[in-house]
């Protein structure tokens, strides 16, 4: 097929996958509890003639189609689950889940990706395995982990895989590929520090947690000003303090919860370091234990130079040169765990814009915030430009 057909034939199918978006958008799903959203997905990929496999991980999905001798994989994955967030923005086809929405427009990923799968199954050749992947959980940041611990990559697997998110604040179809660390870490500390209660009164006679706990919150600043350099980038937040219970008790814990983020591999190892040296040199200072739960989330997204070339290419084709960023910055501070998928397998994640103004620049994980419809064949004839480059 040549290029300059194909977002023709995307545009004739778009007004059925607009109303598969809108459906998907009216029925949001949270967390690892997409039942319905997988159903749908699983009834339009077998009615294409994909091999499907159900409950990967859960409600994880993954449609297998082979075409000629080629001995390539490739995977393609979309997320699908929703917020806890109540809708406000009086579409037609809002939410009618009280509480839930998709806001963050993995409605759009799927119907994005269902659109390029009917192209690529009814209307495209190409040769070798392709692999669409929909996952759950993404919000959770669980749901590509417990896709892969079900056998994902060793079951369905893949040379190279991909994926993509809308950008609200950008031009509807513009594209912002760019390799190396894209997304941030994302990690939870739990420090608990535990002294010797007693009375107020008597302060000689215990173990204060509480002074610990004020050295600790001083000291955890220096991590970002003093141990990295200005240019990287680095977030440490305390999100959340608890100590006592009354004026005249001392109490035996005092607990603190850090949200840690860091663009870098190496980086993300030196902040961790960091952190427990600081935590535990201040806690034996005031003759207090530590015990530090340290959480990852998800690790940094890094995409892969050789992988990240040939998307960059591809949406070249789909959506014209004009309409392809590479230098841009596209660092975010935000997690995504399709990271995971990238520790395992190289590959590339890259940005669509969702629009601009008021209504599609609103930003995602806003109640007014909705995936623009006109992203569905701009973003599957990327799919389907990578696919028949990649998959020759
Ligand atoms: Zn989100
Ligand atoms: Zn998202």
């Amino acid at each position: 097929m040549s290029p300059d057909n194909l977002p023709h034939r995307l545009q004739a199918s778009a007004e059925r996958f607009v109303t598969i978006r809108r459906d998907i958008h009216a029925h949001p799903e949270l967390g690892q509890a997409t039942l319905d959203t997988s159903a749908l997905v699983i009834r339009l990929l077998e009615e294409w003639g994909y091999q499907v496999h159900t409950g990967v991980g859960g409600h994880g999905v993954v449609g297998v189609l082979r075409r000629g001798q080629g001995g390539k994989t490739l995977g393609l994955r979309a997320d699908m689950d929703a917020l806890p967030i109540e809708e406000k923005n009086g579409l037609p086809w809002a939410s009618r889940h009280a509480g839930l929405m998709h806001a963050c427009g993995h409605d759009g990923h799927t119907a994005t990706l269902l659109a390029a799968a009917e192209q690529l199954a009814l209307h495209s050749d190409f040769n070798g395995t392709l692999n669409l992947i929909f996952q759950p959980d993404e919000e959770g940041l669980t749901g590509a982990r417990s896709m892969m611990e079900d056998g994902l990559f060793r079951r369905f697997p893949c040379d190279a895989v991909y994926a993509f998110h809308n950008m609200p604040g950008f031009p509807v179809g513009y594209a912002i590929i760019k390799s190396g660390g894209v997304m941030a870490s994302s990690e939870r500390v739990c420090i608990t520090l535990k002294g010797r209660g007693g009375h107020g009164a008597m302060p000689e006679r215990t173990l204060d947690p509480i002074p610990a706990l004020g050295s600790i919150i001083g000291a955890l600043q220096t991590v970002v000003s003093r141990n990295v350099s200005a240019s990287d980038a680095v977030v440490v937040s305390i999100g959340k303090v608890q100590a006592g219970t009354a004026t005249n008790i001392i109490p035996e814990t005092a607990m603190l919860e850090l949200s840690v983020r860091t663009l870098d591999p190496q980086i993300r190892q030196q902040v961790e370091q960091r952190i427990r040296s600081i935590v535990q040199g201040q806690a034996a200072s005031f003759g207090v234990s530590a015990d530090i739960d340290y959480q990852l989330l998800a690790p940094v997204l890094v995409n892969t130079p050789a992988e990240t070339r040939q998307m960059f290419e591809a949406a070249h084709r789909a959506l014209g040169a004009d309409n392809v960023m590479g230098q841009v910055s596209f660092k975010a501070m935000g997690s995504e765990d399709f990271a995971w998928m990238l520790q395992e397998v190289p590959g590339c994640y890259f940005g669509l814009g969702n629009g601009t103004g008021e209504f599609n620049g609103c930003s995602v994980h806003n109640d007014h915030y909705d995936f623009n419809d006109e992203l569905i064949p701009l973003g599957a004839a990327c799919w389907v430009e990578l696919v028949q480059a990649y998959l020759r």
